[in-house]
């Protein structure tokens, strides 16, 4: 396993990346939503878990489309909070959660799921299926999703290249550093070109040469028009960005910059 990555190694974008599926919001599906105003809106969200832990607190935020945001904060603060709220793993306590116009708190389990194939998530800890290759774990997802072979086969190589993984897609995980291996997670979040993608402390656990890997690829997508929210508790990452900026502290949101 290598611990650096040669940066060399992650080409411009190609025109062969699929840019997020614009027919997501155009569709009559109530599920998928409609909005003409912020992607995402947080109205004052409290979430407390059934333990008694008050994680969010009166929450509120407008992400709008297009939007690079990070999310700061201490560990143990409610950043990971505020993501599962969005992509439906948690509910609000009190509160609305609307994502492209739909409350989620309204949706019933197959529009769940129609939503949150407009979210691609990524994990400090990669989610990695450790017997599969990097391509299959790319597939998979596309798979799931009732994708045909034909639209399997057109996506995955573009997406892998749009990493730098071009020439590693038969390896398995633990053949891969860190970096490597958070760049196969980030792909598998984006082939089904989502408008938004989530990451909950992707850099983690990476060295600063990596994390500023990751971070150039999710301002890439970005710039295709991707709506990226970021958590981190790294400083240094978030004082190197122009990109805006709100902090969770013991629950309660501020918004530092943008
Ligand atoms: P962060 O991502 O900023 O580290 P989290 O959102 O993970 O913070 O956690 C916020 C607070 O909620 C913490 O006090 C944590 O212990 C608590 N918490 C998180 N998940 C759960 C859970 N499933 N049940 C009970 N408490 C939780």
């Amino acid at each position: 396993m290598s611990a650096t990555t040669d940066r060399s190694a992650i080409p411009p974008f190609g025109q062969s990346f699929i840019p997020p599926d614009q027919a997501a919001s155009t569709s009559a599906d109530p599920a998928v939503g409609q909005s003409a105003g912020p992607l995402i809106e947080l109205e004052q969200v409290t979430k407390i878990y059934d333990n008694g832990c008050r994680a969010l607190l009166g929450v509120n935020l407008r992400i709008k489309r297009g939007e690079f945001l990070f999310v700061t904060g201490p560990s143990g603060s409610g950043k990971s909070t505020l993501l599962k709220l969005l992509y439906g793993e948690e509910q609000a306590t009190q509160g609305d959660v609307i994502v492209n116009g739909v409350t989620l708190t309204k949706l019933k389990g197959n529009q769940l799921a129609k939503l949150r194939r407009q979210i691609g998530i990524v994990f400090q800890d990669y989610k990695l299926i450790p017997r599969r290759t990097v391509s299959e774990n790319v597939a998979f997802v596309l798979w799931a999703q009732g994708f045909t072979r034909k639209e399997i086969h057109r996506r995955l190589l573009p997406t892998l290249r749009m990493v730098g993984l071009q020439d590693k897609t038969h390896c398995f995980p633990e053949e891969l550093s860190g970096g490597e291996q958070q760049r196969v997670s980030i792909a598998r979040a984006v082939v089904g070109t989502p408008p938004i993608l989530l990451a909950d402390e992707p850099t983690g656990n990476l060295d600063p040469d990596n994390s500023h890997q990751v971070i150039k690829i999710l301002q890439r997508l970005n710039a295709i028009g991707i709506t990226v929210i970021i958590t981190t508790h790294d400083e240094q990452l978030v004082r190197q960005s122009h990109c805006p900026v709100v902090q969770i502290r013991d629950g309660r949101l501020i918004r530092v910059r943008g």
